[in-house]
């Protein structure tokens, strides 16, 4: 029989649950208090053991438990979080003036295969659960003793690739009676699924959605992002347009700026163009990452001169452009390089 995740359920499905095994309500309440709270049911004072060693054999509560801690200079704190089956994920802490920030990770390794990125040198070894993207916000919440109020989908693995446990994780976080984040508080960013861009629009989350972009044409793009052999940019856009026309919500579209490959300032009126082109209609806005040198990857950062040349190059056709601050840098805080190096030793999928 498979067990039953009590942290993927709602309060609502949680409280039925503890009823049926003719249980009152409140200890429902007492557990979930307990849950959010980042604890197993092996710290649950105040319910009787009796009930917490039922629950045990029939349910359980996956929470991510810390595995590994490092806090950058500039007081980002990232996190290395071991789950139940022992695969490893991360989560990263960032304090910015509009409130502090997690940003998590929705697989457990990625599928999608971008040539820059960590998280996806070794494949994907399973999708998460609901209740393991919840239990990072709140053990990042309970370790820190900070509160959280803004979450960002921008750890290891592709959002839309594990589509519905994502969307049950958003109906949880922002339940009134749970964590109670506001859907505009939370980012999904997302290589570009196009069919799930388009399954994503009509769920009505007022989220905002991230598109990696990365480059201006489909050769470029192509190169370094194979999902754009399925979807290329024109469907890519177009689908953001779409997205666009029916939610009303602006995409924030990020650009990961590679030494030599897409850093030009051609490649940003490349850029400037083909947004207008297919997005025209709605307020564009590029977020420029420096990219994070990945070793194994053989990338490289372009200078802070070139950088904000591309900057000025999409703002004088009217494009604005933020260059993200390299939060973390000094503790590897670009998601997937520490998980990378746990298992430098297993082997890579062929592809
Ligand atoms: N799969 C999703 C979310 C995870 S990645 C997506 O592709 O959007 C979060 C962001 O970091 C993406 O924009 C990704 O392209 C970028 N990224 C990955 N590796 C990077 C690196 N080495 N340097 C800078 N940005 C990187």
């Amino acid at each position: 029989m498979d067990k039953i995740d009590l942290l993927s359920l709602s309060r609502d499905e949680l409280t039925q649950y503890v009823v049926s095994l003719g249980e009152k309500r409140f200890r429902a309440d007492q557990i979930w208090g307990w849950m959010m709270k980042g604890h197993t049911l092996d710290e649950m004072p105040n319910v009787p053991r009796s009930l917490t060693d039922k629950l045990k054999e029939i349910s359980y509560v996956p929470m991510p438990a810390v595995d590994e801690k490092y806090v950058s200079t500039d007081g980002t704190v990232k996190y290395l979080y071991r789950l139940y089956d022992g695969e490893r994920i991360e989560s990263v802490l960032m304090h910015y003036e509009h409130g502090n920030t997690v940003c998590i990770s929705t697989e457990a390794g990625c599928p999608m295969g971008c040539a820059f990125c960590a998280s996806t040198l070794n494949g994907i070894s399973r999708r998460l659960m609901p209740s393991e993207m919840l239990g990072q916000v709140i053990m990042t919440m309970r370790d820190s003793g900070e509160r959280v109020s803004n979450i960002v989908m921008m750890g290891i693995g592709e959002p839309l690739d594990n589509y519905d446990n994502v969307m049950r994780f958003l109906r949880l976080v922002g339940n009134e009676q749970g964590m109670n984040i506001g859907y505009r508080h939370i980012s999904l960013s997302t290589c570009g699924l196009v069919d799930k861009i388009y399954d994503l629009a009509d769920e009505g989350f007022p989220i905002t959605l991230s598109i990696s972009l990365h480059a201006s044409n489909d050769e470029t793009r192509s190169a370094l992002m194979p999902v754009n052999k399925r979807w290329n940019i024109e469907k890519l856009l177009t689908a953001c347009r779409d997205y666009f026309d029916k939610t009303g919500r602006r995409i924030s579209f990020e650009y990961t700026l590679v030494g030599g490959k897409n850093d030009t300032e051609a490649d940003a009126a490349e850029l400037a163009s083909v947004l207008k082109k297919y997005c025209g209609t709605m307020p564009l806005h590029v977020n420029l990452i420096p990219v994070n040198n990945v070793a194994e990857r053989g990338f490289v950062s372009g200078n802070r001169h070139s950088i904000d040349r591309f900057a000025q190059c999409l703002e004088a056709r009217h494009v604005t452009a933020t260059v993200r601050r390299r939060l973390g840098s000094d503790i590897n805080a670009s998601c997937g390089q520490l998980r990378a190096k746990k298992s430098a030793t297993s082997v890579a999928p062929e592809n």
